[in-house]
């Protein structure tokens, strides 16, 4: 097979609505209601309000895995799993996520590690290896209560390692068939949720609110469970203008009851040239395709994702920010590609799973 086209970033910034990878800087208004965002025009004062005080969501181009640094109005930060995959990789993700943290003066209070897989997982034992001052004492880190996060070798132990190093200065909270509330600042608040067991896929979902912007977080995930948590918990906390749409896309994940509950005006995924890692052709479908009055970004076409929002409405809709840095802030590091979105378009599969449809 001949090397996969890599996209022209000043070419594909002139582009459609539903596909802006740009280069750094390149910035888009919308108004997110359900099942739609649209391009907004907010006048400059608004602009200026939402600069001043938001949350930011940054989805890293880290290859083949998932790092997604949301920062609050407080300063405060979460990091919703952190890892790429080889050792080497993961030891400079962790660091560029501490040298980040320390330009932007954010103290990070919190790490979901949404399952125990070394691509979302297998840079924490480095951050948590840090004497960074922006790391906080105690961090909190929550994981699912699963045998799968033991082993007596490789990065688990690693992991479990880092966590008895630093002692008291470390929260790990285990939950399993559990909901959990966490207020982060005065205006925004996490809801984490975990079914009852699926294996390693058993993941921690995070439903943040921000005023009155929603936003739902669904680490790896089987249909089958992403269904059983909306079941169990009630479609009113799924709702969401924002979906990090689970698995990097794979035809497994995304089930149809779990878009029509949620919602989402917007989805993102982190995503790489790799099966597996790919947004697939069923996935999209379910969503809605592309283009469609949802927008879908994803990091192997758009690079890192960056989301501002001030959580309040505007014409109908939640106002964002959504801003493209292409190829991404650590891709070139961890092997981040970009590609035209005709390629991956071309490169997109669908297989039958039970529960998705
Ligand atoms: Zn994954």
């Amino acid at each position: 097979m001949s090397e996969p086209p890599h996209a022209d970033v000043q070419l594909r910034f002139a582009c459609t609505e539903h596909s802006v990878g740009g280069q750094k800087g390149a910035v888009m208004y919308l108004r997110i209601s359900e099942d739609r965002a649209r391009k907004a025009r907010p006048r400059k004062r608004r602009r200026a309000s939402l600069l001043a005080s938001h949350l930011e969501v940054r989805t890293f181009n880290v290859g083949h895995g998932e790092a997604v640094l949301v920062t609050f109005d407080n300063g405060r930060a979460w990091l919703m799993d952190c890892g790429s995959n080889s050792v080497p990789r993961n030891e400079r993700l962790g660091n560029h996520i501490i040298d980040y943290l320390e330009e932007n003066d954010a103290v990070l209070d919190t790490i979901v590690a949404s399952h125990p897989h070394f691509d979302h997982a297998g840079a924490i034992e480095t951050i948590l290896g840090s004497a960074s001052p922006n790391v906080a004492s105690p961090v909190t880190i929550y994981r699912t209560d699963i045998r799968e996060w033991i082993s007596s070798s490789g990065w688990r132990q690693r992991y479990a390692d880092a966590v008895a190093a630093r002692g008291a200065d470390v929260d790990e909270i285990l939950l399993l068939s559990a909901h959990r509330e966490v207020t982060i600042s005065d205006h925004a608040s996490a809801h984490i949720y975990v079914g009852a067991r699926d294996g390693v896929y058993t993941s921690l979902f995070v439903h943040l609110r921000y005023r009155e912007s929603r936003l739902l977080f669904t680490g790896d995930a089987y249909c089958g469970y992403e269904v059983e948590l909306l079941n169990a918990f009630g479609s009113a906390d799924f709702r969401a203008d924002v979906l990090k749409i689970t698995h990097h896309g794979s035809s497994s994940g995304t089930a149809a009851t779990i878009v029509n509950e949620v919602r989402p005006g917007l989805a993102i995924a982190s995503t790489g040239d790799h099966g597996g890692h790919r947004l697939e052709r069923d996935t999209l479908d379910r969503l809605g395709g592309r283009p469609g009055p949802r927008a879908i970004f994803e990091t192997v076409v758009d690079g890192d994702i960056i989301l501002r929002t001030d959580g309040m409405s505007y014409g109908g809709g939640i106002l964002y920010e959504a801003e493209f840095e292409s190829p991404g802030r650590f891709a070139e590091s961890l092997g981040g590609e970009i590609l035209r979105l005709a390629y991956v378009d071309s490169t997109r599969t669908v297989s039958d799973h039970p529960n998705c449809v």
